[in-house]
Formats: C-alpha cells, sequence, structure tokens
C-alpha cells in the first residue's frame, strides 16, 4: 500500500469539482463576444429553459445567488419585520441569514435522524400567532417530507419556500420540486453543486405575483429589468423606482454557463447516482449508517454522500477525516456545522451547542465523501478502498 499512497502523493483528489465543457466555454465566449455583458438574452433563455425542465407552467426568476434568492422569495411572499419563519439548523447559514435581514426571527426546529431533513412534528409545535413562513431545506438531495409540510402550511395559512440549493434533480411522490404546491422553490448554481454558473441561483413559483415582485426586487425596485429597458419602445434612458430593491441579477455571461449545464443536470444526476450505488454495495459491511436513499422512484440528487461513523467505528470523524487526506490524499468535508453551533446564532437567538440533540448527534459523525461527475472510475475506487481500509475491523 505504502508505493499507491506514495504515487498518490501530488494526486490529491479534491472534494468537489464543478463539470465545465467545451460547450459551456463556447457559450461563454460567444456572449463575450456579443458585448452584451449583464443580465440579457441569454438569463432570458436560461429562465425559460429552466421553467420548460420544472414543467407545470412555473415562472422562472434567475438571481446572483441561492442566498439573493431566498431573500427576495421570502420578501415577496410577504415575510417582514417581527416575522417568525421556520426553518433547520442543519442548513448553511444562508438560509436563516436572509430572514434576518428582512427583520425576521428564524425559529430552528431540529431535524429526523434517518433524512437529516426538517421534522414535520417539530414545525407544527414551534408555530405561534408569528409564524409566517416554512422553509424546508432538501438536505444532499433528498426531498423533505413534504406532503405533511405543505399540510401544516395549509392549516396554519402559512407560506412555504423551498431552499432546493441540493436539489436539481429531486423528486418527491414522483413530483418534481419547484413545481409542488408552495409558493418559491429556490436554487443555487455555486461552483460545486449539481449544475453551477460560478455563482448563481434561481427562484421558480407558479405564482405570477411572486414572481413579478423577485423581478423588481433584485434590480433596484425598477419596474421592468435592464433587457425590456433596452428593448421596448420606451425612451431608452427611462426607468422608474417602484420599490425598495436590491442587486440581485444574473449576468448574461453566468446564464450562458447555465444554459450549458441545465442540459447536462439529468445526466449529471446519473452519474452521481452510479458512483452512490458502488458506495453503498462497497461499504455495506463497515461499521457506518449509510445515507438515506429515496423512495423507490423518486429522484435523489445525490449532491452529497453522507456518512455517519457508528459508535464500533474505530476512529472518530476528525480523525477519519485527518487521515483521508494525509495518508489517501482524498477531500472531504463536513455538511453542515449547525447553525446552534455558530456563535453569532448562539447569541442571536439564544441557543447553544445542545438545542437540538439530533442535530448534534448527527453533525459529531457525519463526513461527506467525494460525489461528483469529473470523478474518473478509479477515483470512485481509491475513495472505496481507502474508506474500507480505515474502518475494517
Ligand atoms: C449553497 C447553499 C445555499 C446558498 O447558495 P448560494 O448560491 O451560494 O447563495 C443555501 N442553502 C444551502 C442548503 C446551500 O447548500
Amino acid at each position: 500500500m505504502l508505493d499507491k499512497k506514495e504515487g498518490q502523493k501530488n494526486n490529491f483528489l479534491p472534494f468537489a469539482l464543478p463539470d465545465i465543457g467545451e460547450e459551456e466555454i463556447e457559450l461563454v465566449a460567444n456572449c463575450m463576444r456579443s458585448g452584451w455583458m449583464t443580465t440579457g438574452p441569454n438569463a432570458k433563455q436560461f429562465e425559460s429553459d429552466f421553467a420548460e425542465y420544472i414543467g407545470s407552467d412555473v415562472h422562472a426568476v434567475s438571481v446572483n445567488s441561492a442566498t439573493s434568492g431566498l431573500l427576495l422569495a421570502l420578501e415577496a411572499v410577504g415575510v417582514t419585520q417581527g416575522d417568525e419563519v421556520i426553518t433547520t439548523p442543519y442548513t448553511f447559514s444562508a438560509t436563516a441569514m436572509v430572514c434576518v435581514h428582512l427583520g425576521a426571527k428564524p425559529v430552528l426546529v431540529d431535524i429526523e435522524e434517518d433524512s437529516y431533513n426538517i421534522s414535520p412534528e417539530n414545525i407544527k409545535a414551534a408555530i405561534t400567532e408569528k409564524t409566517k413562513a416554512i422553509i424546508p431545506v432538501h438536505f444532499a438531495g433528498l426531498a423533505c417530507d413534504m406532503q405533511a409540510i405543505i399540510k401544516i402550511a395549509r392549516e396554519n395559512n402559512l407560506k412555504i419556500v423551498e431552499d432546493a440549493a441540493h436539489a436539481l434533480p429531486c423528486t418527491s411522490n414522483d413530483q418534481l420540486i419547484g413545481s409542488l404546491d408552495t409558493d418559491a422553490t429556490v436554487y443555487s448554481f455555486y461552483a460545486t453543486k449539481t449544475i453551477t454558473t460560478g455563482e448563481g441561483g434561481m427562484i421558480v413559483t407558479k405564482d405570477e405575483d411572486i414572481a413579478k415582485r423577485c423581478r423588481t426586487m433584485r434590480l433596484h425596485g425598477i419596474s421592468r429589468d435592464v433587457f425590456d429597458r433596452y428593448t421596448s419602445t420606451r425612451p431608452s434612458w427611462y426607468y422608474e423606482i417602484t420599490a425598495p430593491g436590491f442587486k440581485a441579477n444574473m449576468t448574461d455571461i453566468a446564464a450562458s454557463i447555465g444554459i450549458a449545464q441545465l442540459k447536462k443536470a439529468n445526466d449529471f444526476q446519473k452519474k452521481r447516482q452510479s458512483i452512490k450505488e458502488q458506495y453503498f454495495e462497497a461499504f455495506k459491511d463497515l461499521p457506518i449508517t449509510l445515507p438515506k436513499d429515496s423512495e423507490s422512484n423518486d429522484i435523489h440528487s445525490w449532491h452529497l454522500f453522507v456518512i455517519r461513523l457508528n459508535d464500533d467505528a474505530p476512529i472518530d470523524r476528525d480523525e477519519f477525516i485527518k487521515k483521508m487526506a494525509e495518508d489517501y490524499q482524498i477531500g472531504c468535508s463536513v455538511h453542515f456545522i449547525p447553525l446552534n453551533f455558530h456563535s453569532y446564532w448562539q447569541e442571536k437567538l439564544g441557543i447553544d451547542n445542545d438545542s437540538f440533540q439530533i442535530a448534534k448527534n448527527l453533525f459529531e459523525k457525519s463526513v461527506s465523501l467525494p460525489i461528483y461527475t469529473k470523478m474518473a472510475d478509479d477515483d470512485v475506487s481509491r475513495v472505496i478502498e481507502a474508506v474500507k481500509e480505515i474502518l475494517s475491523p
């Protein structure tokens, strides 16, 4: 084994990499040659391609990040000063931070042990007169229990904005996330997400008013976007500010990457799923808990592959990650450091490391292994061998 390890010294396998082909490069080059850099024809094209991909007559609004998308979607559904928004501690900070920026209070509730997703029972128990909305996060690309969450929202007159940063593509009861009966769904195209535009995001909604509000608010509160402004019959210098908007539009350079990436989204998912199948087969006798799979026909995006070290594993989580990096030159990660472990959230919400027991237990034992389309078969085998060597009794 030593020789093999030596050979891998200058051959570090990163935890994640984007998958950019010549198609993306050519569309970016075309965009730059065209002279139109900011929001324009490519953003329009990406939005209509995306809406068509999701189906069900949705509107798609492109933005510069999922963080901006979540902020705009929550603003558009009416989240404001003094409201409470129920979400999970087991997410990236942005999910909850956007609530703070709207003057609302994120109310965190513990997750389900098997799925890492927000628990509908806990959502129910946390509803107060101030509750305005719920933000379910489809962790790793496995859908939350959306039937239960939608029922709770209906019964209590709450809005739902889905954080689908991991969930392209992902289904719940055979229905694509983005096409469910919720108020809005937000995707991320950050560099390491399932498809990328470098940085970027998309808001999807069936509600025309929400789409319209998001379009206005993503660009300074101007009632129509730049593209319309420069192609409409009004004089080209004319615009009108109608609301206290933000600056969150997607550039045409980014959108051109997205146009090519979206065409590959299903093939990318299949590739990640095939890596997942190899991992499931190879790891079944190890002292680890494998991630929860989707129900029979449902699509799991497999954005992340999160294993949990059992109590009888020979080493702990931190040692495991160190060994993977130092002895095998393989990058791993941890998703997520729960929000209640961060000093800001502890002070802001009066919570601590022990506030959510399931989140805490899962966090301390969880490791994300590499699972991305740029991995060669050899890379997958390398991860499998390393994990087996480290964890076999
Ligand atoms: C990546 C991520 C975000 C933020 O996405 P950006 O496009 O980087 O703003 C939000 N929520 C979750 C769960 C994420 O993983």
